[in-house]
C-alpha cells in the first residue's frame, strides 16, 4: 500500500522546497511530486496540453480538473517508492472530491496526511516577488494566486479536518527547522 501526504499552502509558503528536502533526506523510501513543477514541465515541452497549461498558470488561474486529475493520477502511478509526497493539491473542493473518489476505488493507495504550511500573506507576497521564478510572479498575479488560495482553503481544511488528517505547521521559520517538523510528522504517520 502506498502512503500518500498531501502538502499544502499559500504561494510563497515553501511547500515545494521542504518537501523536496524531505524526499532527498529519505531517497529510498520517499518520493515528492510538485504539482506545479509537474504541471510547468508540460509547458517546457511545448506540447498543445502544454500551450493551454501556461495561459492558466501566467494569469494565477487554476488550471482546469481533469488535466490536474490526470497529472496526479500519472504522478501516483509512476512513483516507485512507498511513500508518496504531492504538495499543491488539492488546490480547490472539486479537486478535493475527485482524489476522494479515487481513493474509494483504489485499494493501492492511502490518504494518511495533509500538511499545511502556514505564512502570512506579507511573508508570502515578499518572498514570491523576491524570487520571480516565473511570468506569474509579479504582484497582480500573486494577489490573484493569493485570492485562488484562500477562496476555498476553509473547506479543504473542515474536509480534511473531519477526517483527523490536517497537520499545520509553522511557516515562518528557517528552512531546516520547518524540514525537521514536517519529517517528523511523516516518519510518526507511516
Ligand atoms: P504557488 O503555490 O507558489 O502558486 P505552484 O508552483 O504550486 O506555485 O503553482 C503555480 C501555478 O500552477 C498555479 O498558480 C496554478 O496556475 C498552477 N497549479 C498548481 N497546482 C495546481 C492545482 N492543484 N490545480 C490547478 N492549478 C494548479
Amino acid at each position: 500500500m502506498k502512503k500518500l501526504f498531501l502538502i499544502i499552502g499559500a504561494p510563497g509558503s515553501g511547500k515545494t522546497t521542504d518537501a523536496e528536502l524531505i524526499a532527498k533526506r529519505n531517497p529510498d523510501t520517499i518520493v515528492h511530486y510538485s504539482t506545479g513543477d509537474l504541471l510547468r514541465a508540460e509547458v517546457a515541452s511545448g506540447s498543445e496540453l502544454g500551450k493551454k497549461i501556461k495561459s492558466y498558470i501566467d494569469n494565477g488561474n487554476l488550471v482546469p480538473l481533469e488535466i490536474v486529475i490526470n497529472t496526479i493520477k500519472s504522478a501516483i502511478e509512476k512513483a516507485d517508492k512507498n511513500i508518496i509526497l504531492i504538495d499543491g493539491f488539492p488546490r480547490s473542493v472539486e479537486q478535493m472530491i475527485a482524489l476522494n473518489e479515487m481513493l474509494k476505488t483504489s485499494k493501492d493507495i492511502d490518504l494518511v496526511a495533509v500538511i499545511e504550511v502556514e505564512v502570512s500573506e506579507e511573508i508570502a507576497r515578499d518572498r514570491v516577488l523576491g524570487r520571480a521564478r516565473g511570468a506569474d510572479d509579479n504582484v497582480e498575479v500573486f494577489n490573484n494566486r493569493m485570492k485562488v488560495f484562500l477562496g476555498p482553503i476553509n473547506d479543504i481544511e473542515k474536509f480534511y479536518s473531519k477526517q483527523k488528517k490536517v497537520n499545520k505547521i509553522n511557516g515562518e521559520r528557517t528552512v531546516e527547522e520547518i524540514v525537521d517538523e514536517m519529517e517528523k510528522i511523516i516518519k510518526e504517520k507511516i
